[in-house]
């Protein structure tokens, strides 16, 4: 008796299923702005992918210039209507036109020839390089990886930026804000850390993404152009948007950089992905918010923006063993307005990353270039990743640094300071200069660790703040010359071996006597 009944509640169940998803048709009620009001799409859910139709059912193929299909995502389910932002030509959606529910929640195709490309956030190709086979479809939002899924950040991702390798290291699966106003060098940080990735091993070399979320066309050209010249376009894709695009392509670009990112974690691959920048997309999510009429909150931002927000570098992870053990890093950027950190956006990025890379207009403005404030600025989890041969020399750098950023202050005073003062800002100055380093030049932790190393050991002692980076340049194609197996032992071991250090100390000694020219006053 009681089995019937199940198997009745049982049949009754699958058919308002399969009802649920037969596919629905709604009519376009308004259309402006971008945004298409729709009557009759009763079972629409948040973030499904609708597609347009002509008024009798046609597709659009001949309204639109190339592709056959024009999409639009549900963004807002109000009582009797759902509204959606059209991905593309808006122009082209007229009131009366058909739509079709597709079930599917908005997904980008992903494949393996994807790396190398440049591609819109729906994953189209606009490199002009011809289509990108695929053989997936990953969905733009997914809920992030739970805490039995992922395993500890244990993995350094180096950035070849001796002031962050050195003392706010990163790791893989972390997320590490890139925080700064204008023109301070944020990019190029991110950049840097792209191209540095051509030094690792090709097994454990990230596949890097970088997103370009409202950038100018021809900034995110010369990016690639960078790249390219650099080695780096054959491990990268870049997402692009740009400043003239509408709002919602803005909005998913990011996401799409974190889907085409999860599709390479899954198979185990690490991923690195750059979301350049969060505050512009903040700004595109405000736009979209005000044109879907949802109520304005701080500084106008829609209230859920902290949430959109966290959802995408919740999804930054290191995955367990049993998961592949893939992990994907994630480097926002958020430009501040005058070193304003404690603005709405600002705040929220910080409070949701495992800690921030400030770079300081200052700093930039005096020369000090990476102008990273490194008082100021932190790595949460980083250090448990970093090699043992960075941990060593890392110490002494900070403790330096830290020292000298107390007594900077006295330094006007200077001639009134007494000698062992004047011999730690001089010593500080020397670690400054050290830190310094040309843009697109990212170089190898080996070499960093060796140069820091040599520095904690006398080697900028007889000489002026002035000559630290020839000395530091010219020591390191010294020990290149002498003894390469320094280099490969350090590379393959990432451990400062008594052996190592020994080689090192004799080196040291040996550049110091064969040039006198850097030495003595
Ligand atoms: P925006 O806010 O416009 O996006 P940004 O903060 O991303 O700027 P970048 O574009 O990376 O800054 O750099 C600004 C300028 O500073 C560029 O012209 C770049 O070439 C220069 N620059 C950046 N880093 C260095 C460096 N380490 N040494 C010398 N010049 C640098
Ligand atoms: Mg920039």
């Amino acid at each position: 008796m009681s089995t019937t009944i199940v198997e009745k509640l049982k049949k009754e169940i699958a058919s308002l299923e399969s009802e649920a998803m037969k596919e629905e048709i709604g009519i376009v009620t308004a259309v402006g702005d971008g945004i298409a009001e729709i009557d009759g799409l009763k079972g629409a859910k948040m973030m499904e992918m609708v597609s347009f139709e002509t008024a009798d059912g046609k597709s659009l193929k001949d309204a639109l210039d190339e592709s056959g299909e024009l999409f639009g995502l549900v963004l807002n389910l109000e009582e009797d209507s759902v509204k959606v932002v059209v991905l593309g030509n808006a122009a082209a959606i007229r009131e009366g036109m058909r739509v079709k529910s597709t079930g599917r929640l908005l997904s980008i195709p992903v494949g393996e020839a994807i790396v190398g490309r440049v591609v819109n956030p729906l994953g189209e190709p606009i490199d002009g390089l011809g289509a990108v086979k695929t053989d997936a479809e990953m969905p733009i939002e997914r809920v992030a990886y739970g805490v039995m899924d992922r395993s500890s950040v244990n993995e350094p991702i180096h950035t070849g930026i001796k002031a962050i390798d050195s003392m706010i290291p990163i790791g893989r699966g972390q997320r590490e804000l890139i925080i700064g106003d204008r023109g301070t060098g944020k990019t190029t940080i991110a950049i840097d850390t792209i191209i540095n990735q051509k030094y690792e091993p090709e097994d454990k070399r990230p596949i890097c993404i970088y997103v370009a979320i409202g950038q100018k066309r021809s900034k995110t050209a010369s990016l690639m152009a960078k790249l390219e010249a650099a080695g780096a376009m054959k491990y990268t894709t870049i997402v692009a948007t740009s400043a003239s695009e509408a709002s919602p392509l803005l909005f998913i670009a990011p996401f799409a950089g974190a889907a085409i990112g999860e599709y390479f974690m899954q198979k185990g691959r690490d991923v690195l992905v750059v979301f350049d920048d969060l505050s512009k997309h903040a700004v595109a999510y405000r736009q979209l918010s005000l044109l879907l009429r949802r109520p304005p909150g701080r500084e106008a931002y829609p209230g859920d923006i902290f949430y959109l927000h966290s959802r995408l570098l919740e999804r930054s992870a290191k995955l367990s063993k049993e998961l592949g053990g893939g992990s994907l890093t994630a480097l926002p950027i958020i430009e501040t307005q005058e070193g304003d950190i404690s603005a709405y956006i600002p705040t929220n990025v910080i409070s949701i990353t495992d800690g921030q890379i400030f770079l300081e207009g200052d700093l930039f403005n005096k020369g000090v270039r990476p102008a990273i404030n490194v008082g100021n600025s932190v790595s949460r989890v980083g250090s448990s990743a970093q090699t043992k041969a960075m941990k060593k020399v890392s110490g002494k750098i900070k403790l330096e640094l830290a020292q000298f950023r107390e007594l900077e202050a006295f330094m006007q005073f200077s001639s009134d300071l007494d000698a062992d003062t004047k011999a730690r800002i001089d010593n500080g100055r020397k670690y400054v200069e050290l830190l310094k380093q040309d843009q697109n030049a990212p170089v190898p932790f080996f070499k960093q660790a060796i140069a820091i190393y040599a520095a904690n050991n006398g080697i900028f002692e007889g000489t002026t703040p002035e000559k630290v980076r020839d000395i530091e340049t010219g020591f390191l194609s010294f020990v290149e010359r002498s003894d390469k197996s320094v280099f490969d032992q350090l590379e393959k071991g990432r451990e400062l071996t008594d052996e190592i250090v020994a080689k090192i100390d004799a080196l040291i000694k040996g550049f110091k006597e064969a040039n006198s020219q850097f030495y003595g006053q």
